[in-house]
Formats: C-alpha cells, structure tokens, sequence
C-alpha cells in the first residue's frame, strides 16, 4: 500500500500529517474544539480555529492572540478528558505536537514513565523522584500500582518468563545521558528484590554496578556517568522464580579514553577514585601522586565532578570488590596495574637523532611503572622504543619515531586497562555463577549506547550507529510479529470476529531498515567488507578508502559520498549522519603487538601473565588464529550477532530512554530536543501500529443507548443504522470506525471524542 507507506516516511523527517480532519475544520469552528498551530520558529501554540477560508485559518491563541496561518502549520489538539494520558495510544489524534504536549503535562507531574503501546519511556527527571522504593515496589508486584513504570515492565517480564518459560529481555535504549543505567538499575533492583531469597543476599548483581561503573564510566560532556561500554546483564531464575545466578557480557569499552580525553571530560572514574582514597600505606607502596601529576588525566582540564566525592567512591568500591570475593592479593594488584597506567602517561621520549628516532627518557615514571608490572626497566625501555624485526634468521631491533614510540607506549597503557577490565567481568561472573545454565527461565537487560550524531562522526559513532541499526531491526520485528497479533488477537478477539462481522482489515505498513543494514553488512561490497580491505592494504589512505566508497556503495539509496573531502553519509533509521574517514583505517586494524604480548609474560604478576598468555592462546589456537588478525570492525560485528541471536531467542520489552534537555536540568523540556529522540527511536510509528486495531467495540444496541439522543434525526428503528448515524454526525474520521452487523469498532482514542461530545451536549 504505497500510500500508507509514505505516510509511514513522513513522520521519521515531518510532522504527521492527519489531512483526513480537514475534511472536519467546521466541526471543530462549531464546536470550539483546540488545535496546534506552528509558529514562525517551528514551536506548536494551542489555539482554537475562528474562521477558514481556503488554505488560510484565523486562530485564536491561547494567550488570546490571534493569528492567520496557512491550514498546512495547523493539526488538531486532544480534548481535555485526555490530557496526559498514560498511554499514548489513547490519544484520538496522534500527531507530535499532541504526543511532546502529553508527555510534557505528564512530565511537569512528576510522571516520567508512560506508555506508548507496548513501549515504556521515559523521560530522564535529572532529580530524584519519589517512586522507587520498597513500597512502590511491592504495590507493583502486587498489582496495586499500575501506571506506567519500569518497576511494571520487569514485573510483567516476570511474569510472562514464569507463565510462559520463555526467556526475557529488557532492551534499554536511548541517547546518552537519557538514564538507560539508572533505569537498568531500577530494573535489576526490582527483579532482585522479587526473585531474591538465597542468591544476592546482599544485592549482589546490584553491587557489581558499582565496579563496573568505577572502570567502565566517565565524565563526558554528555552525562557526568557515562558508560562507555555496552552491557548485557542475564539473570537466571529458578523454577519457583528465585535468582539462582547471573551473567555478565559487556561489549566494546572505549579504549581510547584512557589515553586520550576531549578538554572537560574525564578518563574513567576508577583512577580518580584510586588516587583520592588510596589508603596512605598502598598510596606508598604504588608511589601514587595526586590525579594532577599524571598526564593521561590531566591533559583535559578536568580532575573532579560536581557533587561527587571519589575518595568515598573508592570505599564503596573496595566493599564491593570484597562482595563480589576477589581476594585481597588480586585487589592489589589490579590497583598496581592502574598506578602502571598512570605513570605510563608520564613516560617521556628523548629524540636522538634527524630521523625523529627516540629513546626513552629514564626518569621516575619509567622506574616506577616497571616496579608496578614486575619487569626490567631496562627491558621496558627497549619494548617501549624498539621494533623487532626478522632478517632472514636474525632478528633485528628497530628503532621507533617519536610517533610510534608514543603510541607504543599507548597501546601498552589501553592493553593493561582493557585486559584489566576483562579480567574483572570474569570475576563478576564467577561470582554471580549460574549453577547450571538453565534456559527458559531468564531475563536479560541490554543497556547499550543509543544512535549517535555529532558536528564530527569518526570510527567510534559508525560502530554504535551500526548496533543500533541493528537492535532497531530487532524492535521492527518485533513491532511486524505485534502487528500480526494486532490482525490475529486484537484485544483477544480473533480475526474471524472481524471478518464474520464484515470488517474491512488493512494492514499498516512499517519501513524496515534492510537497505541500511545491506549497505553496512553485505558481502564483497558493504561497508564492513570494503574497511577491512582498505585497512589490509598498506597503502591506503582514509581518502582512497572515502573514494572506494563513493565509487562501489553509489547504487544503494542510503549511501551518499561527500564529492569533495573524505566524507561519507549513511541514511541510517534515525536520521542522516555524515561520517569522516578520517582515521577510520587506523582505529579498525587495531595491530597486536607480539613484543608487548611478551613483555606481559615476562614479567613477575600473575595478572599480566595471566592476560598474555591469554592474548596468546588466541593467537596460537588455529581456529582462532583468524580472530587474532580480525579488525575491529568484524570483531564487533560478530559480537552484535552474538547478541542479535541471544535477544531473538527471548521475549522483549523495550524501554526508550528520553533526555529533556541536554543541560541536565530538573524540569525543563525542551520540545525539538525530545521531538528529535522520539523520531529516532520510532515511537510515533509503534503507537500508530498499536492504535491500528480497532481495540474499542460495543454493540449498537449499547451505542444507540449512550449516544443515540444526541442525534439531531429522530431513532431509527434499526441499532446498525443509528451506530452510522452517530458517527456522521459527530464527524468520526472513517478510518478511525468500522461498522459492523453486530458491532461498532472503534480505533484507541475515539470513545474518549465521543464522550467529550455528549458531555458537551449534556
Ligand atoms: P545513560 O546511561 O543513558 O547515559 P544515565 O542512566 O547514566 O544515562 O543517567 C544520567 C543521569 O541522569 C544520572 O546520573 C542521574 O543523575 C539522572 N537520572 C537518570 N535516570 C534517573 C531517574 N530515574 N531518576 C533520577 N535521576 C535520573
Ligand atoms: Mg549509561
């Protein structure tokens, strides 16, 4: 149905348009009912319609202002009796600035959960609000309490894994800063206290967030939290519906923080926490100096967050690490690890000689980080300067540039910090072990970075664009399997019921992304595909690499080149993004270096021995001996089929995470800034997919008897021909009704326009 599917379009880059209630503009002259009306800078101001002539209305504003606007900058507005629905699919019109007006009202109360059909959102209050808690809990478990929540979605997620024995998900999205961890939190926090009993007597699977957050999360400009990895949670039940273990999968920490920061943010909490409540006897024995000493946290005029005391962060942590049971030694150790990280950034080079060759310059820092690895500072200082090379049998060292020495030094500081942070979702999971891994009874909460757009795309945004293309595909399916139970069960009434009624059925269509996952993920010719050939060959560059672009993905419609420069734009879901290759070949080759691997193995720790011989079983495994080589790209991308796989396989419940404005305020929404996130994420589209089943039926007996002495004709006999009656005369768009021989159905919203009408009458 092209036309529907245009409409579909529409609302991803226009307002929705409902021209169908044009066709009732006297109606709504008559009976004074609201409209919105766009002003001049795109911002909708209720109003109420005096007079239309042509394309042009007279609208009275609500600050009695009065204004003549083309039909085109005006779409009605709800009637009262729906003002701030819970549910947004009860709205009779479903247009943005009806949806932003509902969520607003509902927001200014305090109420940042609703609903729009299946989907929760919400919208991030940037304070606290008083609705968690141990009773709000057990009224939502006892079903005393059912206004929208996320505290209800985990129970219903309970309760249909017990019903069903199907595994669960709970899909977290939304930009960053929208409070997808918090509400990931909530989730667990209320899932815990349900499923609690003999596992996480002390909340366990809570507690892990804390050390997550300490080596996972940092300030950006965005959120002063921000995860910088994405994070899979599995709780396992058992069949009486207690916790009997968890899993924990995360997926791509940001490894360039740790060396690199953007002026004002910060690196990742842990080394801040670290140098503010190190105890004065391990501050000693790791030579710890203030977080201002070191140049890895220093370089970006940021050491401290607002409200935020590290020193008390590292008690937490320290009662945290004890609860998940990594012994003291490992604690310590992991500690030593983090000061070597911090006084590799303070590693110098020395150029020797008019080739920008270099050596390294012997000073505290170098002496200090090889006492903290347990190796040779001699040794470190070659590995840090040199490159061996094989010449026929001889194996030759090379000295490096400054350049490359620096990002030797690099590469060592984010190998140590990522292996570190592996190392330590081992030891969550081995406390949080499964028994036996059970299947059917499990709930997984996925909260992963949301679509990203910036004056400036690079490598980093494509990867996280790409994942969310994909959960969307995964939300789109979802939204096409509820679509078919819209056609099958609507409102547990089966298809015959509507057709034996004589209902006309259309089915709404929805745009899949298929030719944006195509564009990324197809075989010789897809983005990922012609990356990983660039990045294999020497030569290239990111502007050969912008050209082989330009010149093979041409033919797919959601592909651009930039005709100069080296960018490129990818129509993805939720909007146009403009890539820069820039550095996209260097950031995806991400090389292993064989001298590092051997550095770690000789030294005296067993946690980097431990992590070498790690790297090196995968490069010696043959099976794996491709992965060894894998780029980052393809690494993801079989990390997010993994995912894809584990969430087809469960039910889901999808949670979309609003941020209201992008000053972390209490209290201030800011419309075009939530308008653009509700796009994103498709909301719009699911509430019109979830309205699309005609969900309010009623026998024209009951009909006539509500509504039928408000028709200015007299009765008819016939109950058939009243029902048609009333909704002619009270000007129901036809495609929100279907007259049938027993019953009249109706579309979400219409009964509350209905009773708005003979209240008005009465
Ligand atoms: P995201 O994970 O989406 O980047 P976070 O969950 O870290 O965002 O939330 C960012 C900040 O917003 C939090 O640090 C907190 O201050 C605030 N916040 C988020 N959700 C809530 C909530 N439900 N109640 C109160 N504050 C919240
Ligand atoms: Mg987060």
């Amino acid at each position: 149905c092209p036309e529907r599917e245009t409409k579909e379009k529409d609302c991803r880059t226009e307002p929705i348009s409902e021209p169908e209630w044009v066709n009732n503009v006297e109606f709504f002259i008559t009976k004074k009912l609201g409209v919105w009306c766009r002003g001049p800078n795109g911002e909708w101001h209720l109003g109420k319609i005096q007079s239309a002539s042509g394309d042009v209305a007279c609208v009275v504003l609500s600050t009695t202002e009065v204004v003549e606007v083309s039909m085109k900058e005006i779409l009605p507005a709800n009637p009262d009796v729906l003002e701030g629905v819970d549910d947004l699919i009860q709205l009779s019109y479903l247009n943005e600035p009806s949806v932003l007006y509902n969520l607003r009202v509902r927001y200014s109360q305090d109420l940042i959960y609703s609903k729009a059909g299946p989907v929760l959102i919400a919208v991030n209050p940037f304070k606290n609000v008083q609705i968690y808690g141990n009773d709000i809990r057990s009224a939502y478990q006892k079903k005393a309490l059912v206004a929208p929540h996320v505290y209800a979605v985990a129970d219903a997620a309970f309760d249909e894994m017990m019903r069903e024995e199907k595994n669960q998900s709970i899909i977290i999205s939304g930009e960053s800063g929208a409070g997808k961890t918090e509400t990931a939190k909530y989730a667990m926090q209320y899932l815990e206290a349900l499923g609690g009993g003999n596992f996480g007597v002390d909340n366990e699977i809570l507690k892990t967030n804390c050390i997550l957050e300490a080596f996972g999360n940092a300030k950006t400009s965005r959120n002063d939290n921000s995860s910088r990895f994405g994070k899979l949670m599995e709780i396992h039940f058992s069949a009486k519906g207690k916790i009997c273990g968890a899993k924990l999968e995360t997926f791509c920490l940001d490894q360039s923080r740790v060396v690199q920061l953007s002026n004002g943010e910060r690196s990742y909490h842990i080394f801040y926490e670290l140098c503010a409540g190190a105890s004065p006897i391990l501050k000693e024995r790791l030579n710890l100096k203030e977080a201002s000493e070191y140049n890895y946290l220093n370089q970006s005029n940021c050491l401290t967050i607002d409200r935020i005391d590290d020193a008390q962060k590292f008690h937490k942590l320290m009662e945290a690490f004890n609860i998940v049971q990594i012994p003291q030694e490992h604690q310590e150790r992991a500690f030593a690890l983090l000061a070597a990280v911090l006084w590799l950034g303070n590693v110098s080079f020395e150029v020797i000689d008019n080739e920008n060759h270099v050596d390294v310059v012997a000073d505290e820092a170098v002496t200090n980080v090889a006492m903290l690895m347990g190796c040779d500072s001699k040794e470190l200082m070659v590995v840090l300067s040199t490159c061996k090379l094989q010449a026929g049998r001889d194996c030759i060292a090379k000295r490096l540039t400054l350049p490359q020495a620096t990002d030797m030094r690099d590469s060592l500081a984010k190998i140590i910090y990522a292996s570190l942070f592996n190392w330590l979702v081992e030891q969550i999971n081995t406390s949080l072990e499964v028994g036996k891994l059970r299947t059917g009874r499990s709930i997984s909460i996925l909260d992963i970075y949301g679509f990203e757009s910036f004056k400036n795309n690079s490598f980093e945004q494509f990867c996280i664009n790409y994942a969310n293309e994909r959960l969307q595909q995964h939300f789109n399916r979802h939204l096409f399997k509820l679509e078919q139970e819209v056609i099958f069960f609507s409102l547990k009434l089966k298809l015959y019921e509507y057709e034996g009624d004589g209902i006309d059925w259309t089915k709404v269509e929805f745009k899949d992304n298929q030719e944006c996952l195509d564009l990324i993920e197809k075989k010789p010719i897809g983005l990922v595909s012609l990356l990983d050939e660039e990045s294999n060959f020497p030569k290239a560059t990111d502007t050969t690499f912008a050209n082989k672009l330009k010149h093979h993905l041409k033919a797919n419609s959601c592909f651009r080149g930039e005709r100069r420069g080296h960018g490129f734009r990818v129509s993805h879901y939720a909007g146009e993004v403009l890539y820069d290759t820039n550095g996209f070949l260097e950031k995806n080759r991400d090389p292993l270096h064989v001298d590092l691997i051997q550095l770690l193995s000789s030294c005296n720790c067993q946690l980097l021995n431990l992590f070498s011989s790690k790297m090196r079983d995968k490069s010696l495994k043959p099976s794996l001996s491709e992965s060894m080589n894998q780029s980052v790209i393809t690494k993801f991308k079989s990390q997010l089929f993994k995912l894809m796989n584990k969430l087809e396989d469960t039910t889901p419940h999808f949670i979309r995470c609003i941020k209201p404005n992008s000053n972390h305020l209490p209290g201030v929404y800011e419309e075009n800034h939530v308008l653009q996130q509700l796009r994103c994420c498709g909301v719009l589209e699911i509430v019109r997919i979830s309205r699309s089943g005609y969900h309010t039926r009623m026998t024209h007996q009951d009909l006539a008897a509500r509504y039928g002495f408000l028709l200015d004709t007299k009765l008819s006999q016939d109950p058939l021909s009243t029902s048609d009656s009333i909704m002619k005369q009270f000007n129901l768009p036809p495609e929100m009704y279907q007259v049938g021989y027993r019953k009249i159905y109706l579309r979400t919203g219409q009964i509350g326009l209905l009773e708005e009408r003979r209240e008005y009458v009465l």
